[in-house]
């Protein structure tokens, strides 16, 4: 093959090419070791040496043409095949994306965020204390000695027989009215989680209470209802009447159990009040003078109302819920309806 049609089969072949894979064995058809112009470079030495120099000259010049015209074609080719690509690959940006799965405050935080915005905004300062309480704090500060009988009421997890799960959020009062003695006033509300052994529709062995303690001179029993008629309007809205009935507490004399006017029936009476067209919502009382003594205030000079509530419980009659256990489920059907 001379020079010439060297070139002229180079190009033939070439031009059939389409993809930078049939470039490659072109290439390696004309430039690898056993190339056609491989090959006629090393069959030189058979020509007669006064030619040599010359069809060297020749086949070194094709050799150079193939070589940049190889290069060429394969930048096009690279080009074209990344073109290809950017095609196949385009995005749709006005295409409507996936929704994104949006986290949401659960009911019971919701509530709870709600009544200590309704007392912080009377003046009511947020205290917390240890979920895993000694038994002093939980029941012997709160006037209930062991062997007290109100003790079974409140049966909780022990850790070992002085330290316990609480049972409600009253030491929190014990220990701030511990730090705080004898200096006044206290005014707090303690939200938090306790724990008992309970396990039903109405009860969980965990939820979540808010009480609240006011400790001053001149305290009386129709500051306790003043503060309470206001939370409860605020939350249940201005036409919820309460009332309250004669109750016991170890914790307070004289102590009462509070209710409102049903916020389904709007004391009416129906199913969810029983017909009687009242729910009851918290406990409260006075703080009973051996608990401010043992906490170090001067029963003889200084008075305190204490109250408290479940959440789950307001939360159940805000919401319209009649289980309980849906708060703790974690289905996000019925989570995402708040
Ligand atoms: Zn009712």
């Amino acid at each position: 093959m001379n020079t010439e049609e060297l070139w002229q089969s180079y190009l033939y072949e070439v031009n059939k090419v389409s993809n930078l894979t049939e470039l490659q064995t072109v290439k390696v058809k004309f430039l690898g070791k056993k190339g056609e112009v491989t090959l006629a470079l090393k069959s030189l030495k058979d020509l007669p040496p006064d030619i040599r120099p010359e069809v060297g000259q020749k086949i070194n010049a094709v050799k150079k043409l193939i070589e940049e015209d190889l290069e060429k074609k394969e930048q096009e080719l690279a080009q074209k095949a990344l073109a290809k690509k950017l095609e196949q690959e385009a995005i749709d940006v006005t295409l409507p994306g996936f929704p994104l799965p949006l986290g949401k405050l659960h009911p019971l935080t919701v509530v709870q965020h709600r009544v200590v915005e309704i007392f912080t905004s009377m003046g009511f300062a947020v205290a917390t204390g240890p979920e895993i309480e000694k038994d002093y704090y939980n029941f012997e500060a709160l006037n209930l000695p062991k062997e007290h009988p109100a003790r079974d009421m409140q049966d909780s997890f022990y850790i070992t027989e002085e330290v316990l799960l609480r049972t409600h959020t009253s030491p929190v009062q014990v220990r701030v009215m511990e730090k705080f003695a004898p200096k006044l006033p206290i005014r707090i509300i303690s939200p938090g989680k306790v724990y008992r052994r309970d396990d039903d529709a109405t009860h969980s062995p965990m939820f979540a209470q808010c009480e609240g303690l006011a400790v001053d001179r001149n305290i009386r029993f129709s500051d306790l209802k003043g503060v309470l008629l206001t939370f409860i309007k605020e939350l249940f809205g201005p036409k919820t009447k309460m009332r309250l009935r004669p109750s016991y507490f170890p914790f307070t004399e004289p102590s009462a159990e509070v209710d409102i006017s049903c916020v389904m029936c709007g004391g009416v009476g129906c199913k969810v009040c029983k017909g009687s067209g009242w729910l009851e919502i918290l406990g409260s009382g006075m703080v009973h003078p051996r608990v401010l003594e043992m906490a170090g205030y001067d029963s003889s000079q200084v008075t305190g109302f204490a109250f408290g509530m479940g959440l789950e419980r307001i939360a159940m009659l805000l919401y319209g819920i009649d289980d309980l256990r849906l708060f703790y489920d974690n289905d996000l059907r019925f989570l995402q309806l708040f």
